[in-house]
């Protein structure tokens, strides 16, 4: 069998352990002779499953009693609309910050339904740097303040969380959820996509503070109301029962790696590593300003576009997988996502080293 190593942004690699504990329950989980995807989402099995992966969840980030945890369907994308129709009163405003693309879309779904006040946009700097907090034009009767923590494709991440008073916190958290220990009592909402750092696409999840449900409009779609989700234990419909699974198999894997805590340290160590080879080569460039790098997303470009295709197929021959970088901005990126192991980030590097050798 031959895995490879691989550094999609997503959906991104999952543990290999967890792959094989699912395979081996696929067709009979654990002597009930039947698959978990063909299990009412109300049986007691199911219902067990589900539970014990939002406590693991709750272990591993220490979420606080007083906030919900949903596993939804629809991706982030899909909470772009329903955090302001949850959170935006008809007439109300929002603050964002751009920082890329992801913030981007967040603003542009959220101007369907309201003001939006762009705080601050790293634009200038071709979203290679994080505005300097002292220049945001936030506003205090703000009905919440919403930013990108980690920036996916520009490969742009907040090693701080900003302090916006009174107003609340909301995260998109896709791409950083589980890298390292965060102090989830600081936010209103974090919300992410599972495919990048929880489990396989499909799955959304959003931990709420309490205080902030039942505040949506009339005109919520109601799989959109978090309430309802919270007040349903997030089987208001059929939830996505498979990935609610493998998602649960994955926060025990963390469990087993030392946690979130854990991780961070394995996470810290391959993200300087990978920089500081990139940094040291002369040959290859990361444009990401030196404080506002990514953990989990590393863009990099050769010295000529021209050998970004030589790259690749060699690439792809060492058996590195899913290295180009985002369509909209060219060259490599390399995804290091808590799966994406140090013996990954090793033969990277070894591999740009005989790289850079060769065509240097
Ligand atoms: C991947 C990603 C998204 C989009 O997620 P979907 O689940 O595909 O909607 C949004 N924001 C960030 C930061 C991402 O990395």
């Amino acid at each position: 069998m031959g895995r490879k190593f691989n550094f999609c942004a997503g959906p991104a690699a999952l543990p290999e352990a967890v792959l094989a504990q699912a395979r081996d329950e696929m067709l009979d989980w654990q002597g009930r002779g039947l698959s978990v995807m063909e299990m009412s989402h109300r049986s007691d099995e199911m219902v067990a499953i589900a539970t014990a992966a939002e406590q693991d969840l709750r272990e591993l980030l220490h979420i606080p009693a007083n906030y919900k945890v949903l596993f939804l369907q629809g991706g982030a994308s899909m909470q772009f609309s329903a955090i302001p129709l949850n959170l935006m009163p008809s007439g109300g405003s929002a603050d964002y910050l751009n920082t890329g693309q992801w913030s981007k879309k967040a603003i542009e779904e959220a101007q369907r339904y309201g003001k939006v006040n762009v705080v601050a946009s790293a634009k200038d700097s071709n979203f290679s740097t994080i505005p300097a907090f002292d220049g945001w034009k936030l506003d205090k009767n703000a009905a919440y303040f919403h930013y990108t923590p980690n920036e996916t494709i520009g490969g742009v991440e907040f090693h701080w969380i900003p302090d916006t008073g009174n107003v609340p916190l909301v995260a998109d958290m896709s791409s950083t959820i589980l890298s390292r220990p965060v102090d989830v009592s600081k936010f209103g909402v974090i919300y992410a996509g599972a495919q990048k750092n929880i489990g396989p696409a499909g799955l959304t999840i959003v931990i709420v503070s309490e205080d902030l449900l039942g505040r949506a409009r009339d005109i919520t779609p109601t799989m959109l109301d978090w309430k309802v989700a919270a007040d349903n234990e997030s089987m208001y419909n059929t939830p996505p029962t498979y990935a609610w699974y493998l998602a649960g198999l994955v926060f025990k894997w963390l469990k087993a790696q030392g946690g979130v805590e854990g991780m961070a340290a394995i996470n810290e160590r391959k993200a300087k590593k990978l920089y500081g080879y990139i940094d040291s080569s002369g040959f290859y460039r990361n444009p990401v300003e030196l404080q506002s790098r990514s953990w989990m997303n590393v863009p990099f470009v050769l010295p000529d576009e021209k050998l970004d295709k030589p790259f690749l197929a060699g690439a792809e021959e060492a058996g590195l997988l899913n290295l180009k970088g985002h369509r909209s901005v060219g060259g490599m990126r390399a995804s290091i996502y808590n799966a994406v192991g140090e013996d990954a980030v090793d033969a990277l590097i070894a591999y740009m080293q005989a790289f850079a050798a060769r065509h240097g």
